[in-house]
């Protein structure tokens, strides 16, 4: 993404321009449609403000996101109330009400989602799936002391004690909260689908419904890449199953240790790759001097020997976009505030991840938007 050519814009006025535009002005309208009865409440542009601001602002709490927006003259007028800024306890109110309508939110979402394709083609058509560590606001020790008694309560019933894979910036090992799993495109970095669920779950349960949400969204990936920990046979189907080849390297199984992946040999060497054919399911090899009769074979595709198979250069080269995954939840959790969680409860954490993406995603739109608009 080149965003050389866009001229730096103010976040007040990336704001402003987010809740004009028809994806997320028809979610404002949608969610007035729905307006309770009784209580006379803040504008609901301003309220689908405050939620973008608290991400673009990279802002954990309600508290601090009024607090900002009350000091800054331009942020209130992006969120466009002429009178009060709205109370953290109306945002409180108002992300139950999302909750309550998440279809909507989930409508929004798509709509940015295909706009963004319609100003990228190759938007979702390699995806790279993985799973992150997001720590509960709750406290997960056994003991509430050391040596002390056994902790009978824990403060968030939906958190629990999962594992996490070391990174260059700290250690692995055990964590007590949920885990966001997510479908990234590797070409633009940006999310097509993701889901929160509790850390103890494994991540390799989420790959068909990440690719089910992902076709339910338009985007029908060729390839998914995933790292080691996915490597096994469901995975392999399920990905075929949805017509995406699976780009996984191989764990150390009993099978690999026997050699069972490698191409076939002869005399005359190793035999070369000549081509899959996904109706076939099967990938063709090649004797290296075609003197062996036949001089070529099918193989039928399972994990050890993929419809792209591992020794091919485009193999590598789409497990190397499998980074875009990693980046992007580091963007995520850095610069957008999905971490750290300032709620409790499933449901409440899959808002916030469902509301810092939107924000993320938008942005993403304007800026494409703004780069056509700065070409032409
Ligand atoms: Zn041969």
């Amino acid at each position: 993404m080149d965003g050389t050519k866009v001229p730096p814009r103010s976040a007040a006025v990336e704001l402003a321009g987010l809740l004009d535009s028809p994806e997320i002005g028809r979610l404002i309208t949608e969610l007035e449609e729905t307006r309770w009865t009784g209580r006379p409440g803040y504008p609901l542009r301003a309220m689908v403000g405050m939620a973008l601001a608290k991400s673009m602002y990279s802002i954990p709490t309600w508290t601090r996101a009024v607090a900002l927006v009350h000091e800054h003259a331009a942020l209130r007028e992006a969120i466009g109330g002429s009178g009060e800024p709205p109370s953290h306890w109306a945002c409180y109110r108002f992300a139950r009400k999302l909750r309550a309508y998440s279809d909507l939110l989930d409508a929004c979402i798509a709509r940015v989602l295909d706009r963004l394709r319609d100003e990228r083609p190759e938007f979702g058509r390699d995806l790279a799936i993985d799973a992150s560590d997001l720590p509960a606001y709750a406290n997960g020790q056994r003991y509430l002391s050391k040596n002390g008694p056994e902790r009978k309560r824990f403060p968030d019933p939906d958190a629990s004690w999962g594992h996490r894979s070391a990174v260059s910036t700290r250690k692995g090992g055990g964590f007590y909260g949920f885990k966001v799993h997510a479908a990234i495109c590797a070409r633009t970095d940006l999310p097509v689908a993701w889901q929160v669920e509790t850390a103890g779950s494994h991540e390799s349960n989420y790959v068909a419904s990440l690719l089910d949400v992902a076709r339910s969204r338009g985007f029908a990936a060729d390839t998914t890449a995933l790292d080691m920990g996915y490597d096994n046979n469901r995975v392999y189907a399920e990905c075929e199953d949805r017509d995406s080849r699976p780009i996984i390297p191989l764990r150390e199984t009993v099978g690999v240790k026997r050699g069972d992946h490698r191409p076939p040999e002869c005399e005359h060497g190793t035999w070369t790759f000549a081509g899959s054919d996904h109706s076939r399911g099967a990938s063709k090899w090649r004797c290296p001097t075609g003197e062996c009769k036949p001089a070529s074979r099918w193989i039928k595709a399972d994990r050890l020997h993929p419809l792209v198979p591992r020794e091919t250069k485009r193999w590598k080269s789409l497990y190397r976009g499998r980074g875009s995954v990693e980046r992007e939840f580091g963007r995520l959790k850095n610069e957008w505030a999905l971490l750290p969680l300032r709620v409790r409860g499933i449901e409440r954490v899959r808002l916030h991840a469902d509301l810092t993406i939107l924000a993320k995603l938008g942005c993403a739109l304007a800026r494409e938007r703004a780069t056509v608009t700065c070409a032409a």
